[in-house]
């Protein structure tokens, strides 16, 4: 395709874009197709000669449209929101042409200093410790990772070879196969799977420790597993803590577990993949006290700030803990000024990275902070607005305390007729939500996730769940 054709076809594809969007609300949230649709509409095997544009674009009402899952839609309130602006779309757009891969400085050194200073601008925004910011006073910084999930296995891999290092200092002749036998990682009984996973791929036992009422990892708790596993000769050695639990928004009690962890020498590792966004606004920022005894800490842009996904900010307070972690220096990979700036192949599991640093970079300078506090706050407003109609309806019960953007809530009773309420709620199509549990307890979802949801989506939920209910409690199981 030769440039003018790209500008020719471009052009095409933004109206279809903003048109998409402009639209989406006239869209099923959830698509009404069975598993192998697709396999009928499309040739078996890719074309010798080209298709025509034309024909493509026909093809994607036709083939990709009916199996779209709309997570844009202000009708999707399932799991938790993806951001999606304009801003962020041109600059992977940018990002897309430059088509650099940077991993180290002199690869691409923009792609370097870019994510450096943003991860400050980000940074500060949070009103993170300047322990952790590039121009903080000591070895702090922070790197862009793909996901929340590969930002907690870095960060127990790093902490893994941290703990190695310094028991090789007492008996030299430890292999690390019996290290990890003896070593013992925590997380609260909330955790995202991606923690369980993080202890399987680092093959380290994960100790999955009981949460409070409120679904909240306390101090106490925490200091009880370490003690108990310090008698049995193992070595207490990371702890992933969650602000905002995918369960319930739940927050683990960081003002405890951190003075625990730094008394004990656990490395306590922050999820705040959804909530850390909120974090931005000051009425908000209390829910992160605590993270100055962290030594790390990540939240996703690409969920609640606007950048699209794969954007997962991970901040440390030692960042030659990530740097020499897996230190492997291939000829090929070397370069002059090495030293100067960080290369990130070292922060990261994979070599390879895109300059994701472009898109944070389009978002804050085009809608500011200010706009991205109102947007974030637009979304807690409309959580609560749906936590009144919930509680106006005595057949209903909230399930866990509303702080950001989710609510949680459930037929009263048995089980069985809540997860009736969702089954009949989903197969109508007409909104998404996903369940969810906490101590036996099953419960609905409901989280505000596309940029355009506004009280009316809300109410429109709303409708569909009692008149979902109303069917139910006239034949209940
Ligand atoms: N941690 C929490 C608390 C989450 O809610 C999620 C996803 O919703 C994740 C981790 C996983 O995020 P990612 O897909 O970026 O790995």
């Amino acid at each position: 395709m030769e440039s003018d054709k790209f500008e020719e076809y471009g052009g095409e594809m933004l109206r279809y874009v903003t048109s998409y969007l402009d639209n989406i609300r006239s869209r099923r949230a959830f698509p009404d197709v069975e598993p192998g649709f697709m396999r009928g509409l499309i040739p078996d095997k890719a074309p010798d000669d080209p298709d025509s544009w034309q024909d493509l674009v026909k093809d994607i009402e036709r083939v990709i449209m009916p199996g779209v899952t709309h997570w844009q839609s202000p009708k999707f309130f399932a799991y938790f929101p993806t951001s999606s602006s304009y801003a962020s779309m041109l600059g992977d757009m940018l990002c897309n042409a430059i088509g650099c891969i940077g991993f180290t400085w002199a690869s691409c050194p923009s792609c370097t200093e870019l994510e450096v200073l943003m991860m400050d601008w980000l940074g500060k925004m949070l009103q993170l410790p300047d322990a952790f910011l590039f121009s903080g006073p000591g070895h702090g910084g922070g790197v862009i990772q793909g996901t929340a999930s590969e930002a907690t296995l870095m960060c127990l891999l790093s902490a893994r070879t941290l703990f190695y290092k310094r028991e090789r200092e007492k008996r030299a002749e430890l292999t690390m196969g019996q290290l990890v036998d003896s070593l013992v990682a925590y997380c609260s009984d909330q955790a995202h799977s991606s923690v369980e996973r993080a202890g399987l791929i680092g093959a380290v036992n994960m100790r999955k420790l009981e949460t409070d009422a409120k679904g909240s990892l306390r101090g106490d708790t925490l200091k009880k597993a370490i003690l108990e596993d310090k008698a049995k000769g193992l070595i207490p050695f990371f702890l992933c803590a969650t602000s905002g639990t995918t369960t319930s928004c739940a927050f683990d009690n960081l003002k405890e577990l951190g003075p625990v962890c730094e008394e004990h020498g656990v490395w306590m590792h922050i999820d705040a993949a959804y909530a850390g966004s909120a974090f931005i606004c000051p009425e908000f920022r209390p829910l992160l006290d605590g993270v100055e005894h962290a030594m790390s800490f990540n939240f996703n842009p690409h969920k609640w700030l606007k950048a699209m996904f794969d954007c997962s900010t991970l901040w440390v307070q030692n960042t030659d803990h990530l740097r020499y972690a897996f230190d492997v220096d291939p000829l090929y990979l070397k370069h002059e000024n090495q030293g100067v700036m960080p290369d990130f192949r070292h922060w990261q599991i994979p070599l390879g990275r895109r300059f994701r640093s472009l898109k944070l970079w389009f978002v804050l300078r085009l809608m500011g902070v200010k706009n991205l506090q109102q947007s974030i706050r637009k979304d807690v407003r409309l959580a609560h607005e749906f936590e009144t109609m919930v509680k106006s309806d005595p057949r209903f019960e909230i399930s866990a305390d509303v702080i950001m953007g989710l609510v949680c809530f459930r037929l009263k009773g048995p089980n069985e007729i809540s997860e009736r309420l969702l089954r009949d709620v989903n197969t109508g199509g007409q909104i998404h939500l996903v369940p969810s549990k906490m101590k036996d307890n099953y419960f609905l979802r409901l989280a505000i996730c596309a940029p355009d949801t506004n009280s009316d989506d809300v109410k429109y939920a709303w409708d569909v769940i009692k008149k979902a209910a109303d069917v139910i409690m006239k034949s209940p199981i």
